[in-house]
């Protein structure tokens, strides 16, 4: 065989198996790509289910970490993202069960209400407080599942204001006393705003706090003052005419029978003037606590020159000047000789703890709708430590003056009280050496 033809034979021959190599190489890479392309479906496919598992709750099962490196990489990080879930999941779950343990634990009554008024929740308490079944109130309106009208104002004014609201409630007790009285409950309310992250008003909480046994007991204590003072009166007075008559014998013993006598005298007055007071307490509890007060509008200067003439000849006594600064257009709802009383309980005071010829200055104002009547005097002041307990029944910052002074210890507590029945309220301000002044603040009408 000639050269060339040798040479064309071997190309030929070189041409088909170089063919058949491509498609073997071809095959093969067909081959190892298919193998491929499984892992990654079967990696992705196990990657959807895991994070389907995820997305469900179901936070215990790991995926598997297999497959080509991103693959691996992105199971991995849904594998500690389930991880962080479940841990935090356990964490809020806790919570939720310790918060409903102490929730349901209460005694305090907590109901909690949404935008639109319909209840959120109610813990035990509050349920058998208002009678309600828990599962079937959650989502009903709260004016149609507790028809009382205390606190539906309660809510009312909680949404107006904008502010908590402290109030109280009566409610007829389920059960009837043994003579056959329906019983009363009285319900203690306290709201509070509820608020969102961004501060938008979402609802309101109330807490309700039964102290039907506290108003009862209070009850059964001024009763009891009210009775012992009155039963009290009667021998008093009985004393103090024996004694006046006794002073008034010509044959009365000596110096020391006049004194003791005087000693007697003085004594039976102090008594008096403290049954007295612990009567007008009784009577201011009473009609305050019951909104019995009878009052009507009334001018406030007419009240300041009436407590006054009342006070002018004591403050004349000490050349104490008794002046008023009082607006004539302010007027209130009030019991006019209740009002008269405190006034002049504070000016009684104001002229007994000042030095002869100083100044007492009795004002009268609308400030922050509230109408406020004042009593400064220049007297010797009161220290800050005793400020927050002179309001108290019989409290004295000092004893043995207010005794002196013919001080009962009770002026201050019926002037709270009188304000109080009023609805409104008392303060003070005070700079021992300096002089105080105490103020009366009623709601304007
Ligand atoms: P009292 O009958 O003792 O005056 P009050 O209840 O009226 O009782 O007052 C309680 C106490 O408050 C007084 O004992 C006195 O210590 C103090 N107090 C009241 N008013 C004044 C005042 N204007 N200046 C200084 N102290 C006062």
């Amino acid at each position: 065989m000639r050269s060339t033809e040798l040479f064309s034979t071997l190309a030929h021959q070189g041409t088909s198996s170089g063919a058949v190599g491509v498609l073997i190489g071809a095959a093969i890479f067909a081959g190892v790509m298919l193998v491929i392309l499984v892992l990654i479906s079967r990696s992705i496919r196990e990657l959807r289910h895991g994070a389907d598992r995820f997305a469900s709750g179901d936070l215990r099962k790991r995926i598997a970490v297999r497959g080509p490196l991103q693959l691996a990489a992105l199971a991995e990080s849904l594998n500690t993202m389930a991880g962080q879930l479940a841990d935090r999941l356990s964490t809020v779950i806790q919570q939720r069960n310790e918060l409903g343990a102490v929730h349901g634990s209460m005694v305090e009554g907590v109901l909690a209400i949404d935008r639109e008024q319909n209840i959120l929740s109610l813990n035990r308490a509050a349920a058998a407080m208002l009678s309600l079944d828990v599962t079937s109130t959650i989502g009903q309106s709260v004016y149609v599942a507790v028809r009382n009208a205390e606190l539906q104002q309660l809510i009312q004014q909680t949404l107006e204001k904008d502010a908590a609201i402290a109030g109280e409630m009566i409610l007829a007790d389920t059960g009837s006393t043994a003579q056959g009285e329906v019983s009363e409950r009285s319900i203690q309310l306290q709201s509070a705003l509820l608020r969102n992250d961004s501060g938008q008003r979402i609802g309101l909480v109330l807490v309700l706090h039964d102290v039907t046994q506290l108003r009862r007991l209070e009850s059964v204590r001024r009763d009891f003052v009210g009775n012992v003072s009155h039963e009290v009166k009667t021998p008093i007075s009985a004393i103090k005419a024996a004694v006046e008559t006794l002073g008034d014998l010509p044959d009365t013993g000596g110096d020391d029978a006049q004194r003791f006598l005087q000693i007697i005298s003085r004594q039976s007055d102090r008594l008096s003037a403290i049954v007295d007071d612990l009567l007008s307490l009784a009577r201011i509890e009473r009609v305050g606590d019951e909104g019995l007060i009878d009052a009507r509008q009334v001018p406030i200067w007419a009240v300041i020159s009436a407590a006054i003439e009342t006070c002018q000849a004591g403050a004349d006594a000490k050349s104490i000047h008794l002046h008023a600064d009082c607006d004539r257009n302010v007027i209130s709802k009030i019991n006019e000789q209740l009002l008269t009383q405190a006034v002049v309980n504070l000016i009684d005071n104001a002229v007994k703890y000042s030095e002869p010829e100083t100044s007492v200055l009795l004002g009268c104002e609308i400030n922050q709708g509230d109408v406020v009547i004042s009593v400064t005097d220049q007297g010797r002041g009161i220290e800050p430590g005793h400020l927050p307990r002179l309001f108290e029944r019989f409290y004295r910052t000092d004893k043995a003056r207010s005794r002196e002074l013919g001080g009962t210890g009770l002026g201050l507590s019926i002037v709270k009280h009188i304000a109080e029945a009023h609805g409104g309220r008392v303060s003070v301000d005070s700079t021992p050496g300096v002089g105080s002044t105490f103020r009366i603040h009623l709601p304007a009408c």
